[in-house]
């Protein structure tokens, strides 16, 4: 089967991102997607991964113009308050450790240091050091390597690719599917709209969102669930008024009483939600707890969103893919979910040939890679949970007792056992962010690599002294986020 006439059902970020991702690079096809104004969007979503940088470079889109667009604003990574103990605070962010990196390298040493006085793990991570203190510049200026991302307002986002998608000859259809015509072959025909119009296609790519139209509802692909290793289902989300205090470049979680919560600095407010279980707590009281973390006044009424951690156990079935929601989600710790569009579209994008069948085994393997995607993250997202030393709440001394995928536990065990950041084929997540992680949360190999045993102490500690003066003069003299921003838009 060849597509020369594709679907796309909903006009959220995964609707419009894939859109603009088809008219570019299958120039000639005919694409329409069809949304509904009254159906709405799920209208969060405001942090990304850094993958979306290779997104809008692909499809041709300039970082200032994305940034004045959708209020956007940098993102390095993401400061975890309170996760292994009240009280203390780490960073994730897109960067290497230097000495203390790769496999096999310091990691014995620094625990023999680790109570010598020493720097702060983070402060051998240039990007760390910069959120740190509000700092932003551009990788690539002098030696430093790294990788960032972005803050934004989703419904903004989806406006702005619209457009482009439209001018690039997307043809936008308004309308409510209320029925779906089946193929001979269980594939999917045509929708027909509230209004009685039909809309019929080759390649359909279901971006309904959480009701997962087509893939879920209509073809009845299982759903797998997610929630006994991830429980959060519920997220209370509401905008505050921006604050006279520093644009932080960097996404802030506070692990709270049944859940955490986000703050994400946008150009004109601050986005934030409450991510929890409710399990563990009752809506009210989660509402409550979020509205006490506000730092700046509540610009509307939080509004609450329902969901369930898991996946669809296939992506693509018959001539139906879904892209986002619509395939699953696994709560918004590491801002993944835009990250898994672009995972679906990089793997799909090379299949559609004009006037080429897809093979089967290319499905096959299309939703193999996905899989994998998705178990990778839920196990990186769950290392965050699981290593915490809190006992405190009933949520936190549940989530210390999870039982682990065999997968990161396997991880887990390698790192404990002998200091290695085992790496699976398809990862969304490199070692140094799970070194983030496990240095965040105090969680040490067991045992030094045999071979650092020939490095005297002082000279790794030398080292580590270093770098930490050396990021620290580095940074020092860069812009603050908000100054290097309102330089990129031109203010
Ligand atoms: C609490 C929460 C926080 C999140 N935070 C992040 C984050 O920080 N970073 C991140 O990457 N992701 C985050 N996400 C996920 C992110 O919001 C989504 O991945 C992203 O917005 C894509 O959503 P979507 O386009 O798949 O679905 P939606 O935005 O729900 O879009 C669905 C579209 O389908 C249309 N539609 C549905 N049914 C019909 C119908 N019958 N007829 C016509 N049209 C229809 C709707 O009108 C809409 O246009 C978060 C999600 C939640 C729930």
């Amino acid at each position: 089967m060849s597509y020369e006439r594709i679907v796309v059902l909903g006009g959220g970020t995964a609707g419009w991102m894939t859109a603009v991702a088809l008219a570019t690079g299958l120039q000639g096809t005919q694409v329409e997607l069809v949304e509904s104004e009254d159906i709405g969007t799920v209208g969060v979503g405001e942090a990304t991964f850094p993958s979306i940088r290779n997104y809008h470079q692909i499809v041709g889109i300039q970082e200032a113009d994305f940034l004045r667009a959708t209020q956007g604003t940098y993102k390095l990574g993401i400061r975890f308050c309170d996760w292994r103990v009240r009280g203390e605070d780490y960073y994730h962010t897109f960067g290497d450790f230097g000495e203390l990196d790769g496999p096999h390298a310091l990691w014995g040493q620094y625990r023999r240091h680790v109570n010598a006085g020493l720097p702060k793990f983070g402060e051998q991570c240039l990007p760390t050091v910069m959120a740190m203190r509000d700092r932003f510049c551009a990788p690539g200026q002098g030696a430093a390597s790294f990788n960032y991302a972005y803050h934004f307002d989703a419904n903004l986002y989806a406006r702005f690719l619209r457009d482009i998608a439209i001018k690039r000859g997307v043809r936008r259809t308004e309308g409510k599917v209320v029925d779906v015509t089946r193929r001979a072959d269980g594939g999917v025909a045509s929708l027909r709209l509230d209004d009685g119009r039909v809309v019929a296609g080759d390649l359909f790519i279901d971006c309904s969102g959480f009701v997962s139209l087509l893939l879920g509802r209509t073809l009845e692909e299982p759903f797998l669930d997610y929630s006994r290793w991830l429980p959060v289902d519920r997220a209370w989300a509401v905008p505050s008024a921006r604050t006279s205090t520093a644009l932080t470049p960097y996404t802030r979680a506070t692990a709270l009483e049944s859940g955490w919560a986000w703050r994400i600095p946008l150009q004109d407010r601050t986005g934030n939600g409450h991510v929890f279980s409710s399990r563990f707590i009752d809506e009210d009281k989660a509402r409550e707890q979020l509205l006490q973390q506000l730092d700046g006044e509540a610009l509307a009424e939080p509004r609450l969103l329902r969901f369930t951690t898991g996946r669809r156990e296939r992506f693509w079935v018959h001539n139906v893919v879904g892209i986002g929601l619509a395939t699953g989600f696994l709560e918004p710790l590491e801002s993944t979910s835009i990250y898994l569009i672009q995972a679906g579209l990089g793997n799909l994008m090379p299949l559609l040939v004009p006037r080429t069948r897809v093979a089967p085994e290319a499905i096959e393997a299309y939703n193999r890679g996905l899989t994998r995607q998705f178990e990778r993250i839920r196990d990186f997202i769950l290392l965050h949970y699981c290593l915490t030393a809190r006992r405190d709440t009933p949520f936190w001394n549940a989530m210390a007792h999870v039982e682990l995928p065999d997968t990161l536990a396997y991880k887990l065990h390698a790192w404990r056992q002998t200091g290695v950041l085992h790496q699976y084929d398809v990862e969304g997540f490199d070692g140094h962010s799970w070194l983030a992680i496990y240095a965040g949360m105090h969680c040490w190999p067991e045992r030094a690599d045999p071979r650092l045993s020939d490095l005297p102490l002082a000279t790794s500690l030398d080292w580590v002294q270093t770098r930490a003066r050396q990021l620290a003069e580095a940074v020092a003299p860069l812009a603050t986020h908000d100054t290097y921003l309102a330089r990129i838009l031109g203010r």
